[in-house]
């Protein structure tokens, strides 16, 4: 037809010329909102879904216990990249959502923690506060919250640079963290719970007022309905193969609660402790896609002429996992839950967006380690490192030293944050401060490693984790040691702590779930290394968009239907 059309130029440039008038004439393109954009091939919607604390193995752990349409639909149907891990430390909630959002690392984007110093003021901030705004839904301080510590943009922010920021990007989480940091900083909303109202929220860094729909959502009091149910388990108690029996030492009962067993009495604890207790509880994730369902509803997400996205967290897995850690009943029956609502809601995008229209990819912001005296009592090396003690007993060798008090400020992010202003002021010699550290440090039971970051090349230290502690060193905001610990060590002040936790820079808590699934994506999966970090470039590949721009990450193109 080409080679045809090229020897009649005069029928080439009438047929031309008929097009664009033919294109010209759509009531479409004399539109404002209407862009060339319409012609690069997009879902209508991408959906994120972060399962906090989510281990890699609970895919497969609880595998022969799931539905068909909820985990199990996406390992079939979608691409699993079977072998991902967080490339920083400390595997945080704050700094994963970051990084999976970014492709980028702490030391670039700047989210150091939870909470982090700022080492020339020696302030500790919370990754999101931020009280040059104001609360939206709420009395309370719980709203003062941006992503303006975000140093670098989102996937998120690069659709919206990529559309004229007519996109949509809504973040949602109990979490703030968890929905603002996803949302990235051009967002056109992120909403978070506020456990005093029992309301979601957002702050003016978004908007004024809440919109009509989310009041409505808030006035219908779902906590409350959710949590009058009473928290059984899904199934027989005695059908909870895969976990240790009900009452035992290793886990932590919830606040209100004498002893960690079911069934758990949610309502007398919504009574007494208020909304926020579904946090603790699976209910938690449902009311979290119920929020969802309404956003996708009410601001027509996935129905309009360009691509919107929605960035879900699902926070209960993280606060039932610290309260029982990952062998117990209670854990097992929120993640065979959690499928059960993941189904549902999956099968809610199908008719409101479309099957193969959406594209929508699941994954964690960090895993966890198996409590501590259940290791022990399985002959499995584990211990408790006690962060507290160590400073003061840190503190006082520096000061028989130095004499000087409290040259470490925090240990906080299993990192050493030294007083910089004391050390300036008496005039210390601080390359000594920091052998003197290292070595009291290394003597000590659990530490692996103390490395000193502005000499981290040098450390003789696996190559794998010295490009971790790298990433993760932000000059700015980072401790000038990183600490190590052996595996399956955490810091704790008790010698056998109740439930588990995450931050350490092994596999427990680095190799993290990753399925991508619908429009663009192709069956599959993969058991090559692939990192955090290069979940937001293979989105950009996906979507023809920018890569963030701090992203250090790779696409997985084996992943993607590229032409
Ligand atoms: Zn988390
Ligand atoms: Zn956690």
């Amino acid at each position: 037809m080409i080679r045809f059309l090229a020897k009649k130029p005069l029928l080439l440039i009438v047929l031309f010329a008929f097009l664009i008038s033919a294109i010209l004439s759509q009531p479409s393109f004399a539109q404002k909102n209407s862009s060339a954009a319409h012609d690069v091939p997009r879902p209508k919607l991408v959906v994120g879904i972060v399962v906090d604390q989510m281990r890699w193995d609970y895919l497969y752990r609880y595998y022969g216990r799931y539905g068909n349409d909820g985990f199990k639909r996406m390992l079939k149907n979608g691409f699993s990249a079977g072998n991902t891990n967080i490339n920083y430390v400390p595997t945080y909630t704050a700094i994963g959502h970051t990084s999976i959002y970014t492709g980028s690392v702490p030391a670039i984007h700047g989210i150091d923690g939870n909470n982090f110093y700022l080492n020339h003021n020696g302030k500790l901030v919370y990754c999101t506060e931020d009280d040059q705004v104001q609360s939206v839904g709420t009395d309370s301080t719980d709203g003062q919250m941006s992503p303006k510590n975000l140093l670098t943009t989102t996937i998120t922010d690069e659709l919206q640079l990529a559309t004229n920021f007519r996109s949509k990007v809504i973040g949602i989480a109990l979490k703030d963290r968890a929905s603002i940091l996803p949302a990235g900083r051009a967002a056109d909303a992120a909403y978070w719970f506020d456990d005093t109202t029992g309301n979601w929220v957002t702050s003016t860094w978004y908007m004024k007022e809440l919109p009509d729909w989310v009041k409505q959502f808030n006035q219908q009091n779902l906590a409350k309905k959710y949590l009058d149910r009473g928290w059984n388990t899904l199934y027989p108690i005695s059908s909870y193969a895969q976990s240790t029996p009900d009452n035992n030492d290793y886990e932590r009962a919830l606040p209100g609660t004498d002893t960690p067993i079911f069934p758990v009495d949610t309502a007398k604890l919504y009574k007494e402790k208020g909304a926020g207790i579904i946090r603790s509880t699976p209910f938690g994730n449902a009311f979290t896609f119920d929020m969802a369902r309404a956003a996708i509803k009410n601001e027509e997400l996935g129905r309009r002429d360009v691509t919107d996205f929605l960035a879900i967290s699902l926070s209960s897995t993280d606060y039932v996992g610290h309260y029982f850690g990952p062998n117990s009943i209670e854990v097992e029956d929120t993640y065979l839950r959690l499928d059960q609502d993941l189904a549902n809601f999956l099968t809610y995008l199908d008719q409101e967006v479309g099957k193969g229209k959406y594209t929508v990819f699941l994954t964690a912001d960090h895993g966890a380690s198996h409590n501590i005296g259940f290791m022990e009592d399985h002959h499995l090396p584990a211990g408790a490192w006690n962060s507290g003690a160590t400073q003061k007993a840190l503190n006082s060798q520096l000061e028989s030293v130095f004499g000087a008090k409290d040259l470490v400020r925090s240990l906080i992010n299993s990192q050493v944050h030294f007083n910089h202003q004391t050390i300036e002021e008496k005039g210390l010699d601080f390359n000594k401060i920091e052998q003197e550290t290292v070595r009291f440090l290394e003597k000590q039971d659990g530490v692996a490693y103390a490395v000193i970051m502005a000499d981290a090349t040098n450390a003789a230290i696996p190559a794998i984790l010295r490009e971790r502690i790298v990433n993760s060193y932000n000059r700015i905001r980072s401790g000038a040691i990183q600490i190590i610990l052996q595996p399956a060590w955490y810091s704790s002040g008790a010698a056998r702590p109740k439930g588990a936790t995450h931050s350490a820079i092994y596999p427990y808590d680095t190799h993290i779930p990753l399925v991508f699934m619908g429009w663009g994506i192709k069956r599959g999966e993969t058991a090559q290394p692939t990192n955090m970090t290069d979940i937001a470039p293979t989105l950009a590949a996906l979507l023809h968009i920018q890569t963030p721009d701090g992203s250090i990450g790779t696409p997985i193109s084996e992943a993607l239907k590229l032409r």
